[in-house]
């Protein structure tokens, strides 16, 4: 499953140093049905990118799409990812009702 994951990331590189993403640089943190949460973290300068969510049904991870990846020079924005994290920290068994939250999380009024 990392593999593919890891080919989800490959055209991908890190915004601080700048180098790529690997298998190594992926974490499964929770793994549910038709949900992945992962880990991404550089390898080479240990810059964490939080978490991201995964979503999965019965198609073949090479067809899915998991973030919005702008393709160019620009580095990867994972400020919602981030934002996810601050939450997912404190997670339990009914963590999947914060899902639909997190869709708005600059709505703060
Ligand atoms: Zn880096």
């Amino acid at each position: 499953m990392k593999k593919k994951i890891e080919k989800l990331f490959s055209n991908l590189c890190c915004s601080q140093c700048r180098n790529g993403f690997d298998e190594d640089s992926i974490v499964i943190k929770r793994e549910e049905d038709g949900l992945l949460v992962i880990g991404l973290e550089c390898r080479h300068c240990g810059k964490n990118f939080g978490v991201a969510f995964l979503g999965i049904s019965n198609v073949d991870l090479k067809n899915y799409e998991p973030l919005e990846v702008t393709e160019g020079p620009e580095p990867i924005n994972y400020d919602d990812v981030i934002d996810a994290h601050n939450f997912i920290k404190n997670l339990n068994d009914d963590w999947s009702k914060y899902l639909p939250l997190e869709q708005n999380p600059r709505d703060s009024r």
